[in-house]
């Protein structure tokens, strides 16, 4: 399903999925992230084609899982990403893609890198930023004009987010603290939401923090309903686990 965000942002929506996002700028369309399945790749590319009458001119990995890369491969555009998410992505392996249950293949790396911060103009100006914590790649997309905010996994919204071995609790909060003020936050998976949304993974990630620590006993996520209305609660339970080992 597709919603309108503002005149030039459009979010694609799939479920629980990785949402992807489209910028239509004057000359072409910047897609943000490009879905675990190149099909589903395709069948964007086609969906810009026919909305907006542009094509995809840019592609832009907000950080390196295969929700967010692998549908890079059907893109012969330049892929702007974190100079980490290149290395990260350089390590998929055969192995890898066994644990993914997922027939190899060979990933389309990105070409355009960026250490802190990326600007493009096409029309309207994006903003391109290193925002580590969920991932030391992890970076977010600003549109200052539209008060658009596009944060890869960094938000999420109505779920669970994933805590995987190389998040860093400390620093997703010192990212989350200095995001921009936007009316529209698209997070990485969930519904659209604004600065409660960025607000509430804030509480999120700092009780986890504060329960790895022992300065929260488990019952107070047990009842809290920023934890309690989330789905996927198998996911908090994996999250934890995660970060114990
Ligand atoms: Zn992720």
């Amino acid at each position: 399903m597709v919603k309108k965000v503002t005149e030039n942002v459009y979010v694609i929506e799939h479920e629980e999925a990785a949402n992807n996002v489209i910028i239509v700028g004057r000359k072409g369309v910047v897609l943000v992230d490009t879905s675990l399945f190149p099909e589903k790749a395709k069948s964007i590319a086609k969906f810009v084609r026919d909305f907006t009458m542009k094509n995809v001119t840019l592609v832009f990995n907000t950080h390196y899982h295969p929700d967010h890369t692998f549908g890079n491969v059907v893109f012969d555009v330049p892929i702007l990403a974190h100079e980490l998410t290149r290395q990260k992505m350089q390590q998929f392996d055969t192995g890898y893609f066994e644990t993914l249950g997922i027939e190899y293949f060979e990933p389309r790396l990105p070409d355009v890198l960026f250490e802190d911060e990326f600007e493009y103009e096409d029309g309207i100006k994006v903003l391109f930023i290193h925002g580590p914590g969920h991932t030391p790649d992890s970076s977010y997309v600003y549109i200052p004009s539209e008060s658009v905010l596009i944060t890869g996994d960094t938000v999420i919204n109505n779920i669970h987010p994933e805590i995987v071995t190389d998040s860093n609790l400390s620093v997703w909060l010192k990212t989350l603290d200095k995001l921009p003020q936007a009316k529209h936050v698209i997070p990485g998976h969930g519904d659209i939401g604004n600065s409660e949304s960025v607000k509430a993974m804030y509480d999120y990630i700092e009780k986890i923090r504060k329960l790895m620590i022992g300065e929260l006993a488990p019952y107070e996520i047990e009842s809290d309903p920023n934890f309690t209305n989330r789905q996927h609660a198998e996911m908090l339970e994996w999250s934890i686990r995660n970060l114990t080992t």
